[in-house]
Parts: structure tokens; C-alpha cells; sequence
């Protein structure tokens, strides 16, 4: 098998896996309860609290564990939202955020709020010129991704806040760092909120984390015992000690990973060029783990399922977009074929330069057989 979906999911790695057991196992207790096995759990609690904070160079008081990126958004974009509409009405995103916030902003619509989408270029980078346009006195948030989901394009954090905060100093700078995280190294301190993923960093699914910055305040979404709790009930120990484990090991060498995966990624552009007709949705400013090709006269999901009977595994766009258009590559290139017929290669630090030769090998038996017969 040759797995080069890391993107919309990867494999738990064993020794956070093993964390996860054993927390299950030996530390059953409830954080909450106030005999031995209850402070065994909050002590463990608060050693994995310690150590996210200290790997994201942040508070202990400023995250909150969620379900995941989803949840993160959610909690983030309507907290926010809430909490400062008596400011204002508007709220901003980018077009190449991932479909859950395009589902938020839909739902904040039909609350009232007013929501516009700031441009990107053709290199898939926020258009400034258009941002500055958007962001008015009543914007109360700016949502932008660092780091897309589809192409890879990696968005300038500090420079789009400065933009935001030029126009409004009290607007609030949301960004869903799900793709960026264990990948690139970021500062999260650019950001006001950050929403991430155990389940993209080799961690397990079901559990993610809001970053918030102290002076952020959100209203809940969830009611529970604690007054203004953002994540009521049970701490979920073995996924948050597990997630601690994880972020950890994503965050070792990062800069010497993401070389090796640069290496992979030129592989394959470079193979890719020999056939004229397919276009490489990348730019300069899309980070190496994501490859987004445009087959042009093949359909994606005939070419996924025939590279998968060769047990290679590829996405259209995103995993969660449902084989719909890449709407990441058509406000790039605003080209409808380009963005009808994507598919994405993500790849991992643990991929081999074997595979990505197995995957190559498969990729021209079928191009070259399905190409004729368009
Ligand atoms: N945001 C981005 C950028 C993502 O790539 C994903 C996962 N595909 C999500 C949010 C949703 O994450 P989760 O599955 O943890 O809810």
C-alpha cells in the first residue's frame, strides 16, 4: 500500500497509541474527583496541559481542548462572534478556507452577521490590496487559514494581522491552522485564535485544540457545571495525553522533515511536467506536503480508483469537499476544467522515495491508458 493521503487523515504512530492505552488503562480515574485516582488523573492533566503549552509557547490558561478542527472553528468563529456583535456586523474570511468555516459563515448569515471573502492571487496568497478594502471599522473577525487544505498555500499570518490591525485594532484574527500545524513552523501568537487537529499530526481522532489569546473573550456553545466553561464536561485524558505525545514528536526536526518531503514533492513535479496537458497547482507559496494536479481530460474519481486497485491512495481535492470542484483552485486560476479535475498528493515526512516510485509507475500505466480515451 501507498498511502499519500496524509492530508485529509494520518496513521495514529505507535507510541502515541501506546500513551493512549496506557492513560486508558491506569488513569481511569475522573480529574474532577477528589480521591487518589482522581488526583493521579489531574496531575497527569496538568503535566500534558504543561507540555502543549510549552510546545506552542503559550499559556496553560489560553487553549481549550475540542473535539477537533471543526469544533475549534466553531467554538472560535460563533464565540467570537457573539461575544462582539455589539460592535459590529461584519465578518471576513478568505476563499481558500476549508468547507467546515464556509458552513459557519453560512450560519452566521442567517443570524444577521454580514460576511464578505477577501481575494486570494493566483499563487493562492490573501490579495492585500482586497483585504484592506474589507476589513471596515465594523469588521469584528478575520478568519484566514495558514495554511489551505487543497493546495498547500501557505498564507503570511503576520502580515495579513498587520493589514487588519492598520484597519481596525480591535478586530479579532482567527486562523485554522489545521494543515500548517507539525508540518511548517508557525508562530501562534500571530493569531488571536488558532484552531488544530489530533488526527493530522499522527495523533488520534476526537481530539483537537482552540488557541485564544487571554484577552479574547468567547461566549460558550456548550453549557456545563463550571460557569463560562468552553468545553464542558469530562476531560477526555487518554485522547489528550496521547494528542500532548503526538504534538511533541510532529514538532521534533520539523525543519528536517519538511526538507525530505521537499525533496519528494520535486520529485514528482518534475515527473508531472512531462505531460503537457496536466497542470501543477502550486506557487512558490504552498508548502511541500501538499501536490495539487489538474488532469484536465480525466475525471478525478476514475483516476483515484484506478490508481487505488495498484493500493495507492490520492484525494480529489479535500477529503471532506465530497468530490465536488476544487474551490481553492478555480478562485486561483478561475479556470472550471482546472478545478473540476484535481486531485491531491499529500504527503508525510515517513513517505519513501520507494513509494513515491510505486506511485509514479501507476500513475503513467493509467494516465497514459486513460488519456485515450477521452
Ligand atoms: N480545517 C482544515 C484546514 C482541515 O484540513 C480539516 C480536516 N480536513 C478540518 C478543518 C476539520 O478537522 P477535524 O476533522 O479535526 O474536525
Amino acid at each position: 500500500m501507498v498511502y499519500l493521503d496524509y492530508s485529509a487523515t494520518t496513521p495514529v504512530l505507535p507510541e502515541v497509541l501506546d500513551s493512549y492505552n496506557k492513560v486508558t488503562e491506569e488513569y481511569f480515574g475522573n480529574p474532577n474527583s477528589l480521591h487518589s485516582l482522581g488526583v493521579k488523573s489531574q496531575e497527569l492533566l496538568e503535566s500534558a496541559n504543561s507540555q502543549i503549552a510549552e510546545l506552542l509557547h503559550i499559556k496553560e490558561t489560553e487553549f481549550i481542548y475540542t473535539s477537533g478542527a471543526t469544533e475549534a472553528n466553531n467554538l472560535a468563529i460563533i464565540g467570537a462572534a457573539l461575544t462582539y456583535r455589539r460592535y459590529g456586523k461584519r465578518i471576513l474570511f478568505s476563499k481558500m478556507e476549508h468547507p467546515s468555516i464556509y458552513g459557519i459563515a453560512k450560519y452566521l448569515e442567517k443570524l444577521g452577521f454580514v460576511i464578505d471573502y477577501v481575494n486570494v492571487t493566483a499563487e493562492g496568497v490573501i490579495d492585500f490590496e482586497d483585504l484592506k478594502r474589507k476589513v471596515t471599522k465594523e469588521t469584528i473577525l478575520v478568519s484566514i487559514c495558514a495554511v489551505n487544505s487543497e493546495t498547500g498555500a501557505r498564507q503570511p499570518l503576520k502580515t495579513v494581522r498587520q493589514v487588519i490591525r492598520k484597519n481596525n485594532e480591535n478586530c479579532i484574527f482567527h486562523s485554522d491552522m489545521t494543515q500548517a500545524i507539525g508540518k511548517v513552523n508557525l508562530t501562534i501568537n500571530d493569531v488571536d485564535l488558532a484552531s488544530m487537529s489530533g488526527h493530522k499530526i499522527y495523533g488520534p481522532k476526537g481530539i483537537g485544540l482552540l488557541y485564544k489569546n487571554r484577552n479574547v473573550v468567547l461566549t460558550p456553545l456548550m453549557y456545563g457545571v463550571e460557569d463560562g466553561e468552553l468545553h464542558p464536561g469530562t476531560p477526555a485524558l487518554p485522547l489528550i495525553v496521547s494528542f500532548a505525545k503526538a504534538l511533541r514528536l510532529a514538532l521534533t526536526d520539523l525543519n528536517k522533515k519538511e526538507e525530505g518531503v521537499r525533496k519528494l514533492n520535486e520529485v514528482i513535479i518534475a515527473h508531472m511536467r512531462k505531460y503537457p496537458e496536466i497542470q501543477i497547482n502550486s506557487s512558490k507559496y504552498c508548502i511541500p506536503h501538499i501536490l495539487n494536479l489538474s488532469l484536465m481530460s480525466i475525471k478525478p474519481e476514475t483516476f483515484i480508483h484506478a490508481l487505488e486497485s495498484d493500493e495507492i491512495y490520492v484525494s480529489s481535492n479535500t477529503a471532506c469537499s465530497h468530490g465536488k470542484r476544487s474551490e481553492s483552485v478555480m478562485n486561483m486560476y478561475g479556470e472550471y476544467k482546472r478545478s473540476e479535475t484535481t486531485i491531491r498528493i499529500s504527503l508525510s515526512y515517513m513517505t519513501l522515495p520507494s513509494e513515491i516510485n510505486e506511485f509514479l509507475d501507476s500513475f503513467d500505466k493509467h494516465y497514459e491508458k486513460l488519456s485515450k480515451l477521452k
